[in-house]
């Protein structure tokens, strides 16, 4: 067992990196985040923000504006 540091609210919480693969998400229980498992070659894995999320976010604020 171990505890996770959320990217997103800093929140610290208890889950065990071994039960998930490398690529599997996992979110905060707290805020709601979407993290994904990252096994890198060396060392512990670790949690990163999925990259898509950014485009979803685009995405959304253009077709605000469009309506308008
Ligand atoms: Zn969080």
């Amino acid at each position: 067992m171990g505890k996770i540091k959320c990217l997103d609210c800093k929140e610290l919480f208890e889950e065990n990196l071994k039960n998930y693969d490398d690529g599997d998400s996992i979110e905060c229980p707290e805020c709601g985040a979407e993290m994904i498992v990252e096994y890198p070659s060396e060392g512990k894995p670790r949690l990163k923000t999925p990259k898509q999320k950014f485009w979803d976010e685009d995405e959304e604020f253009e077709q605000e504006e469009f309506e308008e």
